[in-house]
């Protein structure tokens, strides 16, 4: 068993976390509250070979893992810059395109999406449907070589910044209850491709929208992979790098919370000469919410370790695991540190409840507690699927 990163991981993170503290929450807030993106961050992430560590060298990342991508992801939300799309682009995106992309899609979007003047993002939550992806209702069919696509998508996150929208979408009939999933890689300028902006309680500079898609035509080189066939094994294989990096953006989330606490309440003293982090009341939430951090961050780097091992398929519950850990840590931890900083805890200059809505919707997105307890209980469990 071996807890330590190798000296390239070591300066990786040292290198990122540099970069992020440069930028910080002050930035990230400022984007959210006028309604623009942390392009400069993204691009200077993208120049600097972030974004693309986990792409294969040939077509210009950085030719490492998860482990990396996920040490980018946590290194940044630690700085106070979780960037969701760090989980749809280069994790989910780029590991299905690399995975089972084509050649030419290989080319035509590795090396941009590894030096971030790409993005592509997912879209595969549908209104109907929810959690149950077998309910999928965006359908394609053929019409000659091309491909049409229609249906209904919601919550996708980033289709303002992005180029692309990678779409799960169901062929053949949608009455025989039957999934057949395949992947489109779809512009998002496509003719038939309209979105709305969908108002969130969440700071973020990052938007999630309603997606529509009309007869959005396609030619026949926009399905990921040389055939039908490769839709579902492609879909699996963004799931475990969405789980990991997500988990890493949350306990690094959970990390700046009680950063920015513990520092707080090592100075303030309102009873006379001590502290307030010296009364136990204040100081052992932070120490529980640490804990909580620091054993999820144990789980990702165990299931980024297997995954980069080839080990999927524990790799796909330890990555559930460390999505359903880090998510309710680093929820505590934002509120733990609100609580300890008191009503400074609220203003936006402290940055701390500009997290609340984010880390929240962590317990619901990409996958939510509730379903993760299903599949812990279905998978390690043995237990009856309910569902
Ligand atoms: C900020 C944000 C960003 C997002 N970005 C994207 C994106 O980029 N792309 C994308 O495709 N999607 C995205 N999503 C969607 C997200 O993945 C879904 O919201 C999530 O999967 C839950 O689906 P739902 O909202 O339809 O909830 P529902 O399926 O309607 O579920 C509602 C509640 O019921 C619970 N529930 C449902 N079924 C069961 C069951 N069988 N057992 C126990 N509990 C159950 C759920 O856990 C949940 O708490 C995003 C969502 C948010 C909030």
């Amino acid at each position: 068993m071996n807890f330590d990163l190798t000296p390239e991981q070591d300066q990786l993170r040292d290198a990122v976390r540099a970069l992020g503290r440069r930028y910080g929450h002050g930035y990230f807030v400022e984007k959210a509250k006028a309604g623009e993106h942390t392009s400069e961050l993204w691009h200077e992430a993208g120049r600097l070979g972030y974004l693309g560590v986990n792409i294969p060298t040939e077509h210009g990342g950085g030719g490492g893992g998860i482990t990396e991508l996920a040490i980018v992801c946590e290194e940044l939300a630690a700085a106070g810059c979780p960037l969701l799309l760090l989980v749809v682009s280069p994790a989910i995106a780029a590991t299905v395109i690399a995975r089972h992309g084509t050649d030419e899609q290989r080319k035509r979007h590795l090396p941009g999406l590894a030096d971030g003047s790409q993005k592509i993002v997912f879209a595969i939550t549908e209104p109907e449907a929810g959690s149950n992806f077998h309910r999928l209702g965006t359908v394609a069919r053929r019409d000659g070589d091309d491909w049409l696509l229609s249906g209904r998508k919601c919550y996708i996150s980033g289709v303002d910044e992005a180029q692309y929208v990678l779409v799960v979408a169901r062929t053949g009939d949608a009455s025989t209850g039957k999934l057949k999933p395949a992947l489109f890689i779809v512009p998002t300028d496509a003719p038939g491709l309209t979105r709305s902006k969908l108002d969130m309680e969440i700071l973020s500079p990052e938007n999630q929208f309603l997606l529509y898609l009309d007869d959005v035509r396609l030619p026949a080189d926009a399905l990921v992979g040389e055939s039908l066939d490769a839709g579902l094994p492609a879909l699996f294989s963004g799931l475990n790098p969405e789980r990991i990096t997500v988990a890493a953006m949350g306990a690094g989330t959970g990390r700046y919370a009680i950063d920015r606490a513990s520092e707080y309440t090592a100075t303030r003293k309102v009873w006379g000469g001590r502290s307030i982090g010296s009364h136990q009341g204040v100081a052992h939430p932070l120490a529980h919410a640490a804990v909580q951090v620091e054993l999820a961050r144990l789980m990702i780097h165990k299931a980024a370790t297997l995954y980069d091992a080839g080990r999927d398929l524990e790799a796909g519950i330890s990555g559930n695991m460390a999505k359903y850990a880090a998510g309710e840590a680093a929820a505590l931890a934002v509120d733990t540190a609100v609580q300890a900083l008191g009503g400074a805890g609220m203003t936006t200059e402290y940055g701390v409840a500009t997290l609340l809505g984010a880390v929240r919707a962590g317990r619901i997105a990409p996958v939510s507690r509730e379903m993760i307890l299903n599949f812990v209980a279905q998978h390690v469990l043995g237990q009856e699927k309910s569902y």
